[in-house]
């Protein structure tokens, strides 16, 4: 059974629910030598999806996360960079520009991508490619929260997109293609398999882990959890600003907040200590679909 964890390394405050520069040193010292232990307790290899802004904030996150052997990946500029708002050729300049500066700082070679907020569309496919990406992970196959979240309307392609790892059809995201960028999606069964789904509801995320290893089991489909390492730290709740969602914002940050800090790194702990003895953790790069 393969099971692929991904982490988004960016500088999000759940204070504000507001980007914030300032949570980067935050998550260097308290968050990811904690998470690193975790994963290394695990035998896990990780790909790390940076913004290219956490990086340059924090270039030892990066040494820290190459030197304990995890993969680094692009999270976009500054996680304000929504991919299916933007034309053709924004995205291939930025997608570029995104990977020189990430590979400076990394010194490797950077091949996975993870739109921010999971925004991509049509013409993402090919400005991925020609920017010289092979791996992306915007895709949550049959999600149904992405209605909920913030680019809503293009995610309803979430609903019918393939459940195994596929290659991008140029024409829409959602479909099989002869694109040369793998999509691996994050798996999915209506509930995310994602760190804040587990802080949201660990019941019901226990459940579809087994339902997902049972799917790994039989049909050979990887498993993929998206977590944040500043779900590590712990953060006191503020009044926030207005964002545009269809959610009511109190709502959304109020239900963000569950079980932040250590618990959330206890969940995580025990959400992995429930894969089997042959779980493969292998990154998105050294993993091969067939
Ligand atoms: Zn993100």
């Amino acid at each position: 059974m393969y099971f692929i964890m991904t982490t988004d390394v960016e500088c999000h405050s759940f204070e504000t629910n507001t980007r914030d520069e300032a949570v980067a040193k935050r998550v260097e010292q308290e968050a990811l030598p904690e998470l690193l232990r975790l994963y290394r307790k695990h035998r896990i290899k990780s790909t790390f999806f940076f913004t290219v802004r956490f990086a340059e904030l924090s270039p030892k996150s990066v040494m820290l996360v190459r030197k304990a052997g995890h993969e680094v990946g692009c999270h976009g500029y500054d996680h304000t960079d929504y991919y299916d708002q933007m034309a053709f050729e924004e995205q291939l300049a930025l997608l570029k520009k995104c990977k020189t500066k990430l590979e400076k700082i990394a010194k490797t070679e950077i091949l996975s991508f993870r739109a921010p907020a999971l925004r991509i569309n049509k013409s993402t496919v090919i400005a991925l490619e020609k920017a010289g990406f092979r791996f992306d992970s915007s895709v949550s196959s049959q999600r149904i929260d992405g209605p909920f979240t913030l680019g809503a309307m293009n995610k309803l392609g979430w609903l019918y997109a393939p459940r195994r790892p596929y290659y991008l059809s140029y024409k829409n995201p959602f479909l099989v293609g002869n694109s040369k960028v793998l999509e691996v999606p994050v798996s999915a069964f209506i509930w995310g398999f994602t760190g804040t789904h587990m802080r949201l509801s660990p019941v019901i995320t226990a459940q579809l882990q087994r339902i997902l290893q049972l799917e790994a089991r039989l049909m050979g489909k990887p498993i993929v959890f998206l977590f944040h390492p500043n779900e590590c730290l712990s953060f006191k709740r503020k009044r926030t600003e207005k964002r545009g969602s269809l959610f009511s914002d109190y709502l959304r940050h109020k239900l963000k907040m569950k079980n932040l800090g250590k618990t959330a790194l206890e969940l995580l702990d025990k959400l992995l200590s429930r894969c089997p003895q042959n779980t493969n953790f292998v990154t998105i790069k050294d993993y091969k679909p067939w």
